[in-house]
């Protein structure tokens, strides 16, 4: 892992090595995160690995997802998906300890990660060069991209299939390049936060998670089209406890129609 590089201890994304902590994080500058009342706070991967480890859990077969604990930063899990063609790891963490690269090097290391938006890059290009994969991120949010590296690819379009088997869509939202992973002989959609899970594991939507702004009727109308397209049974997003876990895709569509009379104010 890079030891120098500061880490906003906010939202968890690495900058390139500096000898002073950047003066801001403009992901957390954004409306859609935010600078807590402290102000702008950094740590350095070396401080992180003293205090914190990764957790590995078994959510499906070929499907673990990883988070790290304690909590750090915004507290996302990341997906190891384990494919006949390959493993690809859906989303990020900041946390990439020797024990981590230990555990994923005996499941077969990565042959392709994939960002759901800008809130996970974390140490991604770090992960793309001890994994020596490509590191996938939609070009509509190339410029949150924080730290330049020749391991990131930017993808175009609606489309990406990083390994036979598994399809990443490009639906917005909550960024413009936000994206769902469907795995379609497993019936799993991973849904980063371009779809909250919901405590009554439903689905919804919003432009600004933490300062609770919500998406447009447009964008979520048009979400909801894309995923009409895609057949289903699981859902999980980027939180612990937040899935669904049957007939994902008719309460997925439930959610959308819940969400759109919610906003019009039917
Ligand atoms: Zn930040």
């Amino acid at each position: 892992m890079r030891t120098n590089g500061f880490i906003c201890a906010t939202c968890g994304v690495q900058y390139p090595p500096s000898d002073a902590p950047p003066a801001h994080c403009p992901v957390c500058e954004d409306e859609r995160q935010y600078v807590p009342i402290e102000g702008q706070q950094w740590t350095t991967p070396g401080e992180l690995g003293a205090g914190h480890s990764n957790l590995f859990r078994h959510m499906a077969p070929g499907l673990i997802a990883i988070g790290t604990v304690p909590h750090f930063a915004i507290g996302q899990r990341a997906f190891l998906l384990r494919t006949p063609a390959g493993n690809v790891l859906w989303d990020c963490l900041t946390l990439l300890d020797e024990a981590t690269i230990e555990l994923v090097e005996g499941l077969g290391g990565i042959d392709a990660i994939v960002l759901s938006h800008p809130h996970y890059f974390s140490t991604m290009a770090d992960w793309g060069h001890v994994f020596d994969c490509p590191v996938y991120v939609h070009a509509a949010d190339r410029e949150w991209a924080m730290l330049p590296d020749e391991r990131i690819e930017f993808w175009e379009g609606e489309r990406l299939t990083p390994l036979r088997g598994v399809d990443v869509y490009c639906l917005g939202g909550h960024f413009p390049g936000a994206s769902v992973l469907h795995w379609p002989e497993h019936g799993v959609l991973l849904t980063g936060d371009t779809l909250l899970i919901t405590p009554d594991r439903m689905a919804s939507f919003m432009w600004s998670y933490p300062n609770n702004i919500p998406l447009p009727v447009r964008d979520v109308e048009h979400i909801g089209q894309r995923l009409r397209r895609l057949d289903f049974d699981s859902a999980y997003s980027a939180f612990w406890g937040r899935e669904i876990l049957l007939d994902a895709k008719r309460v997925v569509e439930e959610s959308v129609q819940r969400y759109c009379r919610a906003v019009r104010g039917d």
